[in-house]
């Protein structure tokens, strides 16, 4: 079925198409325009357009407004949810999952609107301040630009819009060439939902095109973008004095101390790894156990790994299926060889059935490796034994990425020196660096990323600060 840009409130036909395929099936999805030059412009417009309508609207119609969008994905959850699984290749029961978010990130801005203020000063603090009264308050930028990943194409675009509204800005969206049909379904929803038209404009095409045009134009204030770290610090280098968010990519790791409780650590940090095939930003890539109980930690895992079902994203009880893309697969399993030709053991997966990429579970893998050093971002982790977790810690911060970092202990001291020491963004202690709820401050350090989504943090990078002072 051929789709339609959604731009100014309409859907406007593209000149040119690409066919959208399945990542497992291989079938054709739809038919996606492609946006050239002058449908970029015409979204640019469209948004600049909208800008005095939403920078009037009033905090409460914002928060009903995507209250209302949250209202309609939870109608149509199942609809949304297939939609991920198809053109992701996300197991149902996952998609269904991150529907749920969604709703969630839709509805904390819809909170938030409501709470966009700054703060009276005391100016009198200085002297030659006698007699001032000083307030700030927070406006909109305007017109953001915002670029999202294939992976969470509900919830990450959520991640955008959602703020973007609340703070009263327009967006021009532009999602992964894999996963339009996703923010397609949402312009649906916004229309739906009485957004004014121009409020939220879905383009769709190629990243290099469009983003070039978003990044570079004057008229977009801001780039909201969650991508590859190639493709990150390159929008960083060309945006000039634009507000830019980025977040990015990790090689996330997590260290267990002994003394935990395997029967509870061993099925989350499994989760953490495989979760849609390792997909996932903070997916878990590196685990690092304490000699005492690191046979007991590698077999258990090996037997939980083993319990996960591969196939079809559209069946019920698919836990993992192909990944994004062959060539992913392809370079994936290249990365398992060459840590394989420096010593390291496969002790499950390493292979491709069909299009699937098994879960893939290494041991005595070197720091250089590029399945330890770099972003594997699919079904391959390594489970490194150490002497102490203060010897972990030492490992997970050698890496050029710093998003989460989780660390099992008991020992109080233990997990306050990792929380010290630790250089990530966020330190969960007792569970994964894959854990996220939508509003807490999100981001990373070093090639991670740089600014904070979750959505009240989010807001602060999408708004500026205005001073206003009045002399008595
Ligand atoms: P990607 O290849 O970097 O693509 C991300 C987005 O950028 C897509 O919409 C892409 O469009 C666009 N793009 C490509 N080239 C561009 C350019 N020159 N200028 C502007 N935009 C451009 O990333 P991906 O493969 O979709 O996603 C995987 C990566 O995202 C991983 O590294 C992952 O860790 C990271 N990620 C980070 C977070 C986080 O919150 N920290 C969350 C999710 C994912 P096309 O699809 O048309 O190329």
């Amino acid at each position: 079925m051929r789709k339609a840009f959604y731009i100014g409130g309409q859907w406007v036909e593209g000149s040119e198409y690409s066919p959208l395929y399945a990542p497992h099936s291989g079938e054709q999805l739809a038919e996606i325009p492609v946006a050239d030059q002058s449908i970029v412009e015409q979204a640019i417009r469209a948004a600049e357009q909208a800008n005095p309508v939403m920078r009037k609207m009033p905090a409460h119609q914002r928060a009903s407004m995507l209250d209302k969008i949250a209202d309609l994905f939870a109608e149509r959850s199942e609809e949304a949810a297939r939609i991920v699984a198809e053109e992701a290749g996300k197991p149902l029961k996952t998609a269904r999952g991150e529907i749920a978010r969604t709703i969630q990130t839709y509805r904390f801005a819809a909170e938030e609107a409501k709470r966009i203020h700054g703060e009276t000063l005391p100016i009198d603090a200085a002297p030659g301040g006698e007699g001032r009264i000083a307030y700030t308050v927070r406006e909109p930028l305007g017109t953001i630009g915002a670029i999202t990943p294939f992976n969470f194409p509900m919830n990450l675009v959520a991640h955008k819009v959602g703020p973007a509204l609340a703070a009263g800005n327009t967006v021009v969206l532009k999602p992964a060439s894999q996963t339009p049909l996703s923010s397609l379904f949402l312009a649906q929803l916004a229309e739906e939902a009485g957004l004014p038209a121009g409020a939220l404009n879905v383009i769709t095409g190629s990243g290099g095109l469009v983003g070039d045009i978003l990044v570079t134009d004057p008229r977009i204030k801001a780039i909201t973008f969650n991508g590859s770290p190639q493709v990150g610090i390159g929008i960083r280098n060309r945006a000039g004095l634009k507000r830019v968010t980025l977040e990015l990519g990790s090689n996330s790791a997590v260290v267990v101390d002994r003394d935990v409780n395997l029967a509870e650590v061993v099925p989350r940090c499994v989760f953490g790894a495989f979760s849609f095939s390792g997909q996932v930003c903070i997916s878990v890539q590196r685990i690092y156990v304490v000699d005492q109980i690191y046979e007991a930690f590698v077999e258990a895992f090996l037997a939980e790994t083993r319990k996960l079902r591969g196939g079809d994203p559209l069946l019920e009880d698919t836990d993992f299926s192909a990944m994004i893309h062959p060539k992913e697969t392809e370079r994936a399993l290249s990365w398992i060889r060459e840590a394989q030709q420096q010593g390291a053991h496969v002790l499950t997966g390493g292979e491709v059935e069909g299009r699937v990429l098994l879960p893939t579970v290494l041991t005595g893998v070197p720091v250089d490796a590029k399945v330890s050093c770099q972003e594997v971002f699919g079904p391959v982790v390594l489970i490194n034994r150490v002497e102490s977790v203060q010897e972990a810690i030492g490992y997970v911060n050698d890496s050029r990425y710093g998003l989460q970092a989780g660390v099992y202990t008991n020992d109080l001291h233990t997990a306050l020196d990792a929380a010290d020491r630790l250089h990530v963004g966020g330190v969960i202690i007792n569970d994964i660096p894959t854990f996220r709820v939508d509003h807490m401050p999100y981001g990373g350090v070093k090639e991670s990323g740089m600014g904070r989504e979750g959505l009240k943090y989010a807001i602060e990078e999408m708004t500026e600060m205005k001073l206003v002072m009045f002399k008595r």
